[in-house]
């Protein structure tokens, strides 16, 4: 075994994080892990793992799953993609192979939500395939270790990385190898401050042995973030309020309160209410909130309505408890919070620290 692979994997074994994906070697919980660890902390994804695991312990349970209870778990994650991805794999998994899943990256790939880094996770953890699994941490650790200076930001900077990082490949045990990269990349090799006294493979490092920790990798920036202004309303009928499923865009499948671009006047809002057939009065404007999309930010106010009268659908309308079982997005968290409140009849007694986290 390459000395490279063969000190990683010696410090990997020596003691790692313990998360339960890594006690398995079922296609289906690596999977489904490696799909929410996309974009989310290790610790953060496992609460949601267990739960996911215990409503969805099979791909079968993943296939038949009804949409709004799939989402449902996946609440709070954030790029609710992933999640819808998940289920058309699974019912495509079922459906050509029986629920077996293709053992090399090459197949994988083919699948929907399944690109580069996830199929060589898959292969090499699940299957002991010889391939690599490059995600962020390892770009970033492979960059340092190969003193590489383009951009990581570009694909063709990713392949070489890839290449590379195949070439440090062992004969056997590309799982732990795998996995005590990421490890590497997220317990030593830090973005800022790598810890390379620590460093199982620090001799091997070009960025260590020239000084140039903080040079790499190089990085170039992304386009700032777009600021898109919105006001959602939050409409009272009695002891409901009304809630729009989203049929695109970044939340879609999603559950939602009427959302309209821009920051309006009140009379443009009763405009609206009208146009739904509803005749309303405004109840007050809440504390505005603020939600961070990876291109986007939402720059929300939020209004309280009591509806007189509508002659929509009555789908449309529901009580705290329905709203609380259904899927909702991260972003509008703080008005969904006032809106139980209210419509728990103790708004004014709810606590403010509980709505501002
Ligand atoms: S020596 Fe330092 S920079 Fe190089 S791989 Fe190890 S932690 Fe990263």
């Amino acid at each position: 075994m390459d000395n490279f692979a063969c000190r990683l994997i010696e410090w990997y074994d020596h003691g790692h994080r313990n998360f339960p994906w890594r006690e398995t070697h079922d296609p289906y919980r690596i999977w489904v892990s490696e799909i929410m660890l996309q974009q989310t902390r290790a610790e953060t994804v496992v609460p949601y793992y267990n739960r996911f695991m215990t409503r969805f312990p099979t791909i079968e349970a993943l296939a038949e799953a009804k949409d709004d209870e799939l989402l449902k778990a996946w609440e709070g994650l954030g790029y609710y993609s992933r999640a819808r991805n998940l289920k058309k794999c699974a019912i495509l998994v079922l459906r050509e192979s029986g629920g077996h899943f293709p053992e090399t990256p090459d197949a994988l790939i083919k699948l929907p939500g399944i690109g580069p880094y996830t199929a060589g996770a898959i292969a090499s953890i699940a299957f002991g395939c010889r391939c690599s699994a490059v995600d962020g941490n390892v770009l970033r650790v492979m960059a340092r270790v190969e003193g590489i200076e383009e951009d990581i930001r570009r694909p063709e900077t990713v392949r070489q990385i890839r290449e590379r990082t195949d070439e440090r490949l062992p004969e056997e045990n590309c799982d732990r190898f795998s996995n005590a990269m990421m490890e590497l990349g997220a317990c030593i090799c830090l973005p800022k401050h790598p810890k390379c006294g620590s460093c199982p493979v620090s001799d091997f490092c070009t960025a260590q042995k020239t000084a140039r920790q903080d040079q790499l990798p190089v990085r170039s920036k992304l386009k700032s973030q777009r600021v898109e202004k919105r006001d959602i309303l939050l409409l009272y009928f009695g002891n409901q309020v009304m809630i729009v499923r989203q049929n695109e865009g970044l939340l879609k499948g999603m559950y939602s309160f009427p959302n309209l671009e821009g920051w309006l006047s009140e009379q443009e809002h009763l405009e609206f209410l009208h146009s739904h057939g509803m005749i309303g009065q405004r109840l007050g404007e809440r504390e505005a909130a603020r939600h961070v999309f990876s291109h986007v930010i939402w720059e929300m106010r939020i209004y309280e309505y009591r509806v007189i009268r509508h002659n929509g659908d009555h789908e449309n309308w529901v009580d705290g408890t329905k709203l609380e079982s259904l899927p909702m997005a991260t972003a509008i968290k703080k008005a969904r919070l006032y809106c139980l409140a209210r419509l728990n009849q103790d708004a004014s007694e709810f606590p403010i620290s509980l709505l501002q986290k």
